[in-house]
């Protein structure tokens, strides 16, 4: 019997991505095809720099009896920023010059994630919420959970998970894109990869997900999408679709209009030529 493979909700996105399933199967089945740039490694500065400020925020907040009383942001700011700055210089030591540039701004946004929670709290409060309850819905109680589906094979780490006052639980997925048409000519993969999680969060936590989010660091945007029993049915079957189509043979490239997505492919991004060349055995398992 041929075993399954386990996927994840990236997986789920690249497929939805690029619909021959060309780089689902080259990142699932040939993942030394790629190389790191800069713009990967200020996505990771930014996921690990927003985790650690709101996992800092949850202690400070808890521990006051009264939101006026936060005096501590510059400090958890400075400690999120220094604590990633560390983490990816040990990591990404190569790119280290283009994460400083990146300091400055990201403390500035921050500053203004801060001040958009508070607004969020303050109008519970006026709704007649206790603080501990605005709290506890306004700022996440999950960062960076690992998550795995036994029923579909299917296992990823969520950024952040948000209670609602309805029982229901958001998702949120934290993206660098700074550039709105990438950010565009992505939405149905991140569609894809919301509903994916959703399916996830629902089978580990029993409970249901209406709503995914993508919060766009770079402007503090969210973008928010409803989670329907369609969109869920649309991605069982791409887990199935998945799964036959990593039994075959390469797929092929994409043509046409669709070509255009190449330019913004995240695995070949700066260069497309090399997708191209996959399709010579002799090339394969060189990475670059
Ligand atoms: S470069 Fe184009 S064809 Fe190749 S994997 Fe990316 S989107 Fe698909």
């Amino acid at each position: 019997m041929t075993m399954l493979h386990y996927l994840t909700p990236t997986g789920i996105s690249d497929l939805e991505y690029c619909e021959t399933g060309r780089l689902f199967y080259i990142n699932k089945l040939m993942p030394n095809h790629g190389k790191t740039t800069a713009p990967t490694v200020i996505g990771k500065f930014e996921h690990t720099v927003i985790e650690q400020f709101y996992k800092l925020t949850k202690i400070d907040w808890k521990e006051l009896d009264s939101f006026e009383n936060d005096k501590n942001l510059d400090n958890r700011i400075s400690l999120a920023v220094q604590d990633s700055i560390e983490i990816s210089r040990e990591n990404f030591p190569l790119f280290f010059d283009c994460l400083e540039e990146n300091i400055d701004p990201i403390k500035y946004r921050l500053k203004y994630l801060n001040e958009l929670k508070s607004q969020q709290i303050k109008k519970l409060l006026k709704k007649g919420m206790s603080y501990n309850s605005a709290v506890a819905i306004t700022l996440p109680f999950a960062i960076e959970k690992w998550l795995n589906s036994k029923v579909y094979g299917v296992r990823g780490i969520a950024d952040l998970l948000f209670h609602n006052a309805d029982g229901t639980i958001t998702i949120e997925d934290i993206k660098s894109h700074n550039d709105r048409f990438d950010a565009f000519i992505h939405r149905s993969a991140h569609v894809a990869q919301g509903n994916a999680y959703a399916i996830l969060v629902e089978e580990v936590y029993g409970k249901p997900v209406k709503q995914f989010q993508i919060f766009y660091s770079m402007d503090c945007h969210t973008e928010t999408f409803k989670i329907t029993k369609q969109s869920k049915q649309n991605v069982r079957d791409s887990i199935l679709a998945g799964q036959i189509l990593l039994q075959g043979d390469l797929p092929p490239k994409l043509e046409g209009l669709q070509k255009l997505k190449c330019k913004n492919c995240y695995k070949f991004k700066d260069v497309p030529n090399h997708c191209s060349s996959l399709d010579n055995p002799d090339s394969q398992g060189v990475a670059f």
